[in-house]
């Protein structure tokens, strides 16, 4: 019996789209993620399931456009069965802190860095209708690196890629040499790393270990489907592309540290390096910006 696996276009409410894959094999369905929490969003991921219920969901990791669809679907299928990485659990079944906990650590974080009141508003919106958003929902297993699964014949390699979320995964179809690899990497442009903090609110450096996952992406090869963006028939090739891109900025950041005697603001960095950034990109920038000072040993000066 053959398998496929296809990308369900859903529009978001920025523009562009995002794509949950739909794998299929016989009569047994496999959805991974389920698409933004926006109605249309909803609506088309309602409508592409054509009213048959996907015998399980694997989720990504918890942004937005990856969970929004959770609460339409759960409504339309009740039993249908949720998995997400072990170090997700939180994101999913205490939702509302696990989102309020990370605000307040990014909170103490822009007021240690003095950023200036624009900033520290644009960084910190939208956590409120996030947390509320009702994307929560009880896990029906928790996925760790190297899991096999086998759904009633399709087989899938669970691979944990961290950095642009710390729980993210790319599940493998060896069947079909297709990987689906979420937010980790896009044929156009770099994916933006994580800013994370510990339990005592210190920030932890993400870069590396996203380099990391970029080059384990190009040791399992294949023909990937990315959530946004074109397929990419050889991941290999963008993988090691993108991690030369990363590394050639953050080269930009090691110089511009070296013309500091002692390590700058937070914000002037961020201009020397990326010019005058518009404000509703700084968030997307500082995240940048942070990883490349972690990956030249400066990020010290930025927890
Ligand atoms: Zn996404």
């Amino acid at each position: 019996m053959t398998i496929s696996a296809t990308r369900l276009a859903l529009p978001l409410p920025w523009g562009g789209l995002v794509y949950p894959t739909l794998i299929q094999r016989g009569k047994t369905r496999v959805l991974i993620d389920c698409g933004h929490s926006s109605k249309a969003s909803r609506a088309a991921l309602l409508k592409a399931l054509k009213g048959k219920a996907p015998d399980l969901l694997i989720i990504t990791h918890a942004h937005q456009d990856h969970y929004g669809g959770l609460p339409a679907l759960l409504d339309a299928y009740p039993d249908l069965p949720v998995y997400a990485a072990r170090c997700a659990q939180p994101y999913y079944e205490d939702q509302q802190r696990t989102v309020m906990q990370h605000h307040a650590h990014l909170k103490a974080f822009s007021q240690r860095m003095s950023l200036n009141e624009a900033i520290s508003q644009q960084v910190l919106s939208g956590f409120e209708k996030i947390a509320n958003s009702g994307c929560g929902t009880p896990l029906a297993r928790l996925l760790d690196d190297g899991d096999h699964l086998d759904i009633d014949g399709i087989e899938l390699r669970v691979h944990h890629h961290p950095r642009h979320h710390h729980h993210h995964l790319v599940l493998q179809l060896p069947q079909s040499g297709q990987l689906i690899t979420g937010d980790n990497i896009f044929a156009t442009h770099l994916t933006p790393p994580q800013v994370r903090f510990g339990d005592d609110g210190k920030r932890i450096a993400d870069l590396p270990l996203l380099l990391e996952s970029l080059q384990k992406l190009a040791d399992i090869g294949g023909h990937a489907l990315p959530s946004h963006g074109e397929e990419l028939p050889d991941v290999r090739s963008v993988a090691l592309s993108s991690k030369a891109a990363y590394e050639r900025t953050a080269e930009r950041v090691r110089k511009a540290m070296a013309t500091h005697q002692n390590a700058p603001k937070l914000e002037e960095l961020l201009s020397q390096v990326f010019g005058k950034v518009p404000v509703d990109f700084i968030g997307l920038r500082l995240g940048f910006l942070l990883g490349y000072a972690d990956w030249v040993g400066a990020g010290e000066n930025y927890r």
